[in-house]
């Protein structure tokens, strides 16, 4: 068994302020959030990265966070939200285990995207082109892997995705 404090949140052996749950993901409050209503949304399953993923998990799992990220606004009435992800210690992830998060951004604290933190690095036109290459070719290969895994799978049976509990933002009561 995996030593994961995210698994455990999911097995319940250590408690989270849970917002949604269903048969294959849970909605749950960052422990240190960055704004008030600060979501982590995570697949139930322990999968570390986005790329260790299946397709159709990562498409369901971003629905939710479509769902949650739109309750949140409203919930917390934010200006705005910022949803991130990290994959790999060196992108800042520090629980291996898939996490959105959700986090509330006001007009109060400034128009300042995560992505503004990593500095610009200008690139000339021939090494963009020759990166554009590589991504691309790397993106025909996996296209072609990926719907080779899609088309084992549409002889399994599908899951049923059912929504067990919703606890909603009433207890949330925050000054900004
Ligand atoms: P990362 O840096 O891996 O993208 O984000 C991990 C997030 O998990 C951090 O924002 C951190 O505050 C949150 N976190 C770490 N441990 C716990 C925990 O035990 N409970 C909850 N609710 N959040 C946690
Ligand atoms: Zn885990």
């Amino acid at each position: 068994m995996v030593d994961c404090i995210f698994c455990d949140i999911v097995s319940k052996r250590i408690p989270a302020k849970k917002i949604y749950e269903d048969e294959k993901v849970m909605a749950f409050l960052d422990i240190n959030p960055r704004n008030p209503g600060h979501t982590l949304v995570i697949p139930k399953k322990h999968i570390e990265s986005i790329m260790d993923a299946d397709d159709s998990d990562i498409g369901y799992l971003f629905q939710i966070v479509k769902r949650v990220a739109t309750a949140v606004m409203s919930g917390i009435d934010a200006d705005g939200i910022s949803i991130s992800q990290s994959n790999g210690k060196a992108a800042g992830q520090v629980i291996p285990h898939i996490h959105f998060h959700i986090i509330p951004r006001f007009e109060t604290e400034g128009p300042v995207g995560l992505e503004d933190y990593l500095p610009i690095k200008k690139l000339d036109k021939e090494s963009m082109n020759k990166i554009a290459n590589n991504i691309k070719n790397n993106l025909s290969k996996i296209r072609e892997s990926s719907s080779e895994k899609e088309k084992e799978k549409e002889d399994k049976p599908s899951t049923k995705e059912k929504r067990i509990e919703t606890d909603e933002f009433e207890e949330l009561d925050f000054d900004i």
